[in-house]
């Protein structure tokens, strides 16, 4: 288990660190920290790169915003998932909206990252 801004993540099926509060709210701890840490939201369609290819090193420099296409490539040619990891994680990216309630996420998650820096540095 790990912390991040608040929120619990323990590691799921797939290799991933996934919010306790659900995949709908929080989600990936990979997608949480870049949205967060960048102040944006992750278009439709772009997935979240770990550079280094380790799904457990979320620092922020780890990782990286690419295509869905290009990052199939990038794993087709060193891939480290299983044929079912990589149908696993394809659902679990696939067809979020982006309602109102992650809007909200993503600014209630940022206010309080900024909060934090403010009281701690380390946060
Ligand atoms: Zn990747």
């Amino acid at each position: 288990m790990v912390k991040y801004n608040g929120q619990e993540f323990i590691l799921n099926n797939c290799g991933y660190y996934v919010s306790r509060r659900g995949l709908d709210i929080i989600g990936l701890l990979h997608r949480y920290k870049y949205e967060i840490e960048h102040n944006c939201v992750i278009p439709k369609g772009m997935v979240i790169h770990h550079k280094n290819f380790d799904r457990l090193d979320n620092d922020i420099d780890n990782l990286q915003i690419m295509t869905r296409a290009k990052h199939n490539k990038i794993h087709h040619e060193g891939t480290k998932h299983s044929e079912e990891a990589k149908r696993k994680i394809g659902d679990s990216h696939r067809g979020k909206p982006r309602s109102q309630e992650v809007r909200f996420k993503i600014s209630e998650g940022v206010s309080r990252y900024n909060e934090n820096k403010r009281k701690n540095k380390t946060a």
